[in-house]
């Protein structure tokens, strides 16, 4: 297929639209077109959106989409696309369904048999890890931390151990006293504190989680950020883990107790500590 033959505006088809996170010009040349030829745009917010689309003349029906209306807007989507219409979801900035609305229409189309396709870019996760200089091979995308503060630490728990790399998002109003609350759980790593991405004050600091909470007494956060944590290194997660107080044979025990065999046990061992297999079977014969 052609791409010319790609890019036709398919009837009955939901479009997810990336826009821009800060700089209009990253729109692609693709949304454009998608969203000046859909027969109608579902944004989060119409105001935004709407400014949007004014930069490249397009004017276009739209209707809200957004948490507080998403199920009775669901139904409605769905019909206006079962009855042979096209239509885009956009959110305010970046990838819409990331921290944005857009799953459950997203499940709604498959479960409907509504085709749905993404025109992919602009993600602010993504951006500020291609910008943290840390380990991008495997990264955990945790959003905002929301809930109570006892949920928050709760879901920090979780994660403590976990070597990927870790990226949140954050509001400035809150970005000081998040960072605070991942230094207590998480313990002193690395960061990069992102913010502003793709805009005229892009700014990215690389620094330490102890070091960012007094960063912020002396600047005041300034726009939306991103902070990229460095996953746990392995002697954090020997240090903490279950097995911290264990010798390496007893270790071995805890596996085989719960129905592993000997063989087994040793390479869980092994996986655990980050040791090589070698010296778990040579601490067990000797
Ligand atoms: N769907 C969006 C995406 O694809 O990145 C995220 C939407 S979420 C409601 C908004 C959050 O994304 C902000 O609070 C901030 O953490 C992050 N964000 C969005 N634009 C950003 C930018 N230009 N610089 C830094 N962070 C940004």
């Amino acid at each position: 297929m052609s791409n010319t033959e790609k890019n036709k505006i398919i009837g009955g088809t939901l479009y997810i639209v990336a826009t821009p996170i800060g700089n209009l010009a990253d729109l692609s040349e693709r949304a454009r077109k998608v969203l000046g030829e859909v027969d109608f745009i579902a944004a989060e917010d119409t105001r935004v959106t709407g400014l949007l689309l004014s930069q490249y003349g397009i004017t276009k029906p739209m209707l809200m989409y957004h948490d507080h209306n998403k199920e009775q807007k669901e139904k409605e989507i769905i019909k206006k696309l079962q009855s042979g219409l096209s239509g885009a979801l956009v959110s305010d900035a970046g990838t819409p369904c990331i921290s944005d609305p857009g799953g459950e229409l997203v499940r709604a189309c498959i479960e409907n048999d509504v085709p749905v396709t993404s025109v992919p870019g602009c993600c602010a996760a993504i951006t500020a890890l291609t910008l943290s200089g840390f380990v991008t091979g495997r990264f955990a995308f945790e959003g905002f931390l929301t809930g109570s503060q006892g949920e928050k630490r709760k879901r920090l728990e979780e994660i403590k151990l976990d070597k990927r790399t870790l990226i949140f998002y954050e509001s400035p109003h809150r970005v000081q006293k998040t960072v605070a609350l991942l230094h207590e759980v998480l313990g002193e790593r690395d960061v990069a504190l992102a913010r502003e991405l793709t805009k005229l004050n892009e700014q990215v600091v690389h620094t330490t989680l102890g070091r960012a909470v007094r960063f912020f007494d002396e600047h005041a956060p300034k726009g939306e950020y991103v902070l990229v944590v460095a996953g746990a290194k392995s002697e954090q997660i020997r240090e903490e883990a279950f097995f911290a107080d264990m010798t390496i044979a007893e270790h071995v025990t805890f596996y085989m107790n719960s129905g592993l065999s000997k063989m087994e046990a040793m390479k869980a061992v092994s996986r655990d500590r980050g040791i090589p297999k070698g010296v778990v079977y040579k601490e067990m014969v000797e």
